[in-house]
């Protein structure tokens, strides 16, 4: 931007030059750009948060001392934190942190295990009789990049997919993280990824693993005695994908492991790929030192589907198939399955099969009968409060009433009946349900479940409440 700011970055630049190695100096002070000067202050863009992680441990000094010597005793360095967007300006990658805001996490010594100069490969995939020269990759040709439907929900992170898969460990997605809940698409993102370099990059070695085979692996290798084998085999990946890396949760042996292989990879250029079901900072038993590698590239978050794309993955799904299916019940699966897309999938697939086998016409009656079974157990949660709430409403009393500690009949059955529910629909313990209904103890919430059971089965116009009040709570 500044001619000045230019300047004085490309003095500080030529005695950082003399003073460090040259590979060092390509690879860390090269993608610098200087961007503004204010008074003593110098802003310079960083392609990453790692970026600024390795400046501020390893030359933070030489950068002191180089900028004193152009601005004075005052100078300040601000970083522009700016990833790579190869990706349109739809991503706000830009993120600002002051010099003086060192990293919270301790620098870590980077020890990366020497290669062995000669070793005799070992590879975990060997399949005993066949010799393996290739590492096969692992990869489900049928999760593409294609396949894989865009919406609000995956936007960033299918994009920066594939800008991994355009460019794989040459962006500052390295490592690339994708985090979000089950049935949302992250290993099916993962795999794309990786089918996409292989085709675009045959001689890369890709390889796809998920965390739990890892630190099988990982465990057989120190049985065996033969945990060199297994790092060396990990190091000679051009692009490591591990699958559900929160399984690596409280294995400080395998984190250990998969920390010398991170770094070994990521120091040499390779590209990292990893899921996990939490985001980094919600990841538990993790060690800091792996967690804040997982912060140096880009974390990106699948979120649940919003309609559109749920329909779009639906007529996806039928389009593949061949099959027909009128709009309102694809419109009604949508609607009605809404936070997994493995459920989204599993329900069509079984209507289509019902409709085809069976030779019957889907009708709405049926993608009910099939939606609820895929979405019972997803059921949301309705509060013990609300549940008093509707079965006061129901008896037309008031929610004190149904509390307090009459013995009237009507009124002892509402109470009972509210703690019925409470314990069918919550997970609430029968002590919490019975100190949250009338301070009552877990016993009393006991004999009311059994006199609700019984009553159901001997009381018709009892059953009728019962049903009702259902009714009322999973509208
Ligand atoms: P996760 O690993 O997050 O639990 P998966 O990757 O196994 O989820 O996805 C579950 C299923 O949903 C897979 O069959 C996958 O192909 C499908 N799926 C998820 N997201 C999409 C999408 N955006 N487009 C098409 N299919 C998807
Ligand atoms: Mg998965």
């Amino acid at each position: 931007m500044s001619t000045t700011a230019q300047s004085v970055w490309e003095n500080c630049l030529s005695f950082i030059k003399d003073n460090i190695q040259d590979q060092a100096y390509k690879t860390w002070f090269e993608p610098i750009r200087a961007v503004e000067l204010t008074d003593n202050a110098l802003y310079i863009q960083v392609p990453s948060k790692f970026f600024y992680e390795w400046l501020e441990e390893h030359y933070v000094k030489l950068l002191k001392v180089a900028l004193t010597k152009e601005l004075g005793p005052n100078a300040k360095l601000l970083y522009k934190i700016k990833m790579e967007n190869k990706l349109g300006n739809k991503l706000p990658f830009t993120e600002q942190l002051p010099s003086n805001n060192r990293p919270a996490v301790k620098p870590q010594e980077i020890d990366v295990p020497i290669q062995n100069k000669n070793p005799e490969l070992k590879n975990p995939f060997v399949i005993p009789g066949i010799r393996n020269v290739k590492i096969e990759s692992q990869l489900n040709s049928n999760y593409s990049f294609d396949n894989f439907l865009e919406g609000d929900s995956n936007r960033l992170a299918r994009s920066a997919g594939m800008a991994v898969a355009n460019k794989p460990g040459g962006t500052s997605f390295n490592p690339f993280l994708i985090f979000g809940g089950v049935g949302l698409g992250k290993t099916h993102l993962a795999h794309a990824i990786g089918v996409e370099i292989k085709e675009k990059f045959p001689e890369k070695t890709v390889l796809y693993i998920s965390a739990e085979v890892f630190t099988q692996q990982y465990i057989d290798s120190v049985k065996k005695n033969t945990r060199n084998d297994f790092i060396h085999f990990y190091q000679l990946i051009d692009v490591l994908i591990i699958d559900d890396v929160q399984f690596l949760s409280g294995k400080a042996g395998t984190q250990d492991v998969f920390f010398h292989i991170f770094n070994y990879l990521h120091q040499n250029g390779k590209q990292v790929i990893l899921t996990s079901d939490k985001a980094p900072v919600d990841m538990q038993d993790i060690e800091q030192r792996l967690l804040s590698r997982f912060k140096w590239g880009l974390s990106a978050e699948i979120h649940q589907p919003d309609y559109e794309t749920r329909v779009s993955i639906l007529k996806n799904i039928l389009y593949r198939d061949g099959v027909q299916m009128p709009d309102d019940i694809i419109e009604y699966v949508a609607k009605n399955i809404k936070s997994n897309v493995r459920e989204l999938e599993g329900a069509i697939i079984s209507l289509i099969a019902q409709s085809s086998f069976n030779h019957r016409e889907v009708t709405i009656e049926l993608a009910k009968q099939v939606v609820e079974k895929f979405v019972k157990n997803v059921k949301r949660e309705v509060s013990i409060d609300y549940i008093q709430k509707i079965v006061s409403d129901y008896f037309q009393i008031d929610v004190e009433t149904l509390q307090s500690k009459t013995r009237k009949r009507d009124v002892v059955q509402a109470r009972q009946l509210a703690m019925f529910f409470a314990k069918k629909f919550t997970k609430a313990s029968l002590a919490n349900i019975g100190s949250q209904i009338g301070s009552r103890d877990h016993a009393t919430v006991l004999h009311a479940c059994k006199t609700v059971d019984n009553l159901v089965s001997t009381d018709k116009q009892f059953k009728k409440y019962v049903d009702d009040i259902h009714k009322k709570l999973s509208l």
